[in-house]
């Protein structure tokens, strides 16, 4: 099975944050979005693997959030990684948190002895709205800076769990389902 850690968001911020985006959806900019449900923080990929590990997982994701605590995070600021020139991901920020930093070292120190190694790239947390089609071009998106600028979101989630998460690679996109629910303190 394909995995993930990550915060989600409470039902009506992720929908507020989908209408915010709904004028960007209406431009005809080849990028697939990801569907309200489906809006989250990925604090770590681990990608696939077996069954069998489940258990281990479980135990590890229980680790990572001992004494952690319950995470405001502060949403605003729309961007695209690697840049404007070649767009691959469309996301709205989060701002930088110490607490959250705190999280994620916490996943990575819990994950990594277990064959997850950290990424080698630094941790720019984000929500992943919709990624790039695969056979768009640099030219298909032209004024999507400015769109981006335009754009107005600002809100303040208190994420009270740490999730272990299963995503099912079908036809209309990724379904993800929590395989299991930490508590924050
Ligand atoms: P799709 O792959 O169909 O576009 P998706 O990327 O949402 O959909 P997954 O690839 O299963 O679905 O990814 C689950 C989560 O893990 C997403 O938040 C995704 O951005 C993140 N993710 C996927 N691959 C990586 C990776 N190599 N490194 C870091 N994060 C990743
Ligand atoms: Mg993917």
């Amino acid at each position: 099975m394909r995995l993930f850690v990550a915060l989600n968001l409470p039902d009506v911020v992720r929908r507020a944050l989908w209408e915010a985006a709904s004028a960007l959806r209406d431009r005809d900019f080849p990028i697939k979005w990801v569907r309200p449900e489906g809006l989250h923080l990925t604090l770590k990929f681990l990608g696939e693997v077996d069954d069998a590990r489940e258990r281990e997982l479980r135990d590890a994701l229980q680790r990572a959030v001992a004494g952690g605590k319950t995470l405001p995070l502060v949403l605003g600021g729309f961007g695209v990684f690697p840049d404007f020139s070649r767009p691959r991901v469309v996301w709205v920020g989060v701002a930088p948190d110490p607490a959250l930093e705190l999280l994620q070292h916490g996943v990575e120190r819990e994950f990594g002895p277990l064959g997850f190694p950290p990424e080698g790239r630094a941790f720019r947390p984000h929500l992943t709205l919709g990624r790039a089609g695969r056979d768009a071009r640099a030219r298909d998106f032209e004024g999507l800076e400015t769109a981006l600028s335009a754009m107005r979101f600002e809100e303040t989630v208190v994420v009270e769990t740490l999730d272990l998460m299963r995503s099912t690679l079908e036809r209309g996109g990724a379904v993800y389902q929590v395989l299991q629910r930490e508590r924050l303190s």
